[in-house]
């Protein structure tokens, strides 16, 4: 198998934790005889720093040439004086506009070995699933007229979206709740918003299209009360772009810790895979970050652009193994675990890499039989 990645570590803890999913999909070559090759670019504040513009042109040129592109974070409280098309965020969105990915998927479980970690007792997140639908390219990110007008005092954003912007993500969302618990909420503001009125329609429009999926519509504000209240009700959530960012990083408190979450994009000419968290300037440079989640974001490279869904589960269960067997980033040391010494972003990311070396070769000397 042969696979192009481009590397954007990004700013913060983004190179710290990316150097540690890399990692792992260099395990996973090496152990399967695949032929990944990696390329490394400039994205965000590193690249305002070097290049004048969060986004330099042979940066995207190198994504657009590429198999699969792993983003770490952008961000930095230097640059947040800056107008918003100056930002490190800038090219986040303009890379995600490029490569034309409009369904950002963000898986959200509870380990049971965190269950230590969430503010939410054990017994309402025991066995949570859920995968966030969040449309990417619309919405209030990108809609426009939008302004800051500081002579007037005022300031505006567009929340806009067409029939076929939501059509092709709720097909999405469809056809990956069909597989699962067939359960599929659609989340909007249908009650005040236009938009998602005609979200809700469109939505309902396509339900008969999908008859072994249960759709029902929730509004945003309820539904991020039943998320905290009984996460295990949901399966497959779908949601526009602005109120899917606030829903997946809520459900964080689900799995433990931001740092825990990955997130793929999936339906451009080229799919983007970056864990959910920022760049963490509080931590960054301190070594401590927690890797998982960019390396769980790596295994959902391998499951949506490589087809290699045993090494994307592989690598999945290298990380439970490592929870099980009692391992903690700062981040995950909660209640009565304080005093115990955590593990560093690297020594995290050699214990995934160890495990993973001994699932694959156990499921290589299986098949050998
Ligand atoms: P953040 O996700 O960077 O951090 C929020 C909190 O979670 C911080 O206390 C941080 O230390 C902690 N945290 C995050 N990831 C962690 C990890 N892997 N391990 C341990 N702890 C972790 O969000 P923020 O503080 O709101 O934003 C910081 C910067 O990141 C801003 O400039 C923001 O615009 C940017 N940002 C970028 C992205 C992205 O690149 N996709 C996403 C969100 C925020």
């Amino acid at each position: 198998m042969k696979l192009k990645v481009l590397i954007l570590a990004g700013d913060g803890i983004g190179p710290e934790v990316t150097q540690e999913a890399v990692r792992v999909l260099k395990t996973v070559a090496d152990l399967g005889g695949h032929d990944f090759s990696f390329d490394e670019k400039r994205i965000g504040g590193v690249a305002i720093k070097a290049d004048g513009t969060p986004l330099p042109k042979a940066t995207l040129d190198a994504a657009l040439e590429s198999d699969a592109v792993l983003l770490g974070a952008v961000g930095g409280n230097e640059f947040n004086s800056l107008t918003p098309d100056k930002r490190p965020e800038a090219g986040l969105l303009a890379i995600r506009q490029a490569l034309g990915g409009f369904a950002n998927l963000r898986p959200a479980f509870a380990h049971p070995a965190l269950a230590i970690n969430s503010p939410l007792r054990p017994e309402v997140i025991d066995g949570a699933d859920i995968l966030f639908v969040r449309e990417l390219l619309g919405g209030l990110y990108f809609g426009k007229p939008r302004e800051w007008n500081r002579e007037t005092g005022e300031a505006w954003n567009t929340m806009r979206y067409n029939r076929s912007e939501v059509v092709r993500v709720a097909r999405v969302a469809f056809e990956l709740a069909s597989p699962r618990r067939r359960k599929l909420p659609s989340v909007d503001k249908a009650n005040v918003l236009e938009v998602s009125q005609l979200w809700r329609a469109t939505v309902t429009e396509l339900a008969p299209q999908y008859p072994d999926v249960t759709l029902d519509h929730q509004y945003v504000d309820a539904c991020s009360m039943h998320l905290m209240n009984t996460p295990r009700n949901f399966d497959v959530v779908l949601t526009e772009n602005l109120f899917g960012d606030i829903l997946s990083d809520e459900s964080a408190v689900i799995t433990g810790s931001l740092g825990m979450l990955p997130s793929a994009t999936i339906g451009g000419a080229v799919n983007l895979y970056e864990p959910v968290h920022g760049s963490a300037p509080d931590i960054a440079g301190k070594g401590i970050a927690n890797p998982l989640g960019a390396i769980l974001t790596a295994a959902m490279l391998l499951r949506h652009s490589a087809g290699l869904e045993q090494d994307a589960l592989a690598i999945e269960a290298s990380v439970r193994k490592v929870l099980d067997d009692g391992h903690r980033t700062a981040d995950l040391l909660r209640g009565g675990e304080t005093k115990r010494k955590a593990t560093s972003t690297q020594e995290m990311g050699a214990l995934v890499h160890e495990a993973l070396n001994e699932i694959i070769d156990r499921r290589q000397a299986m098949h050998a039989v």
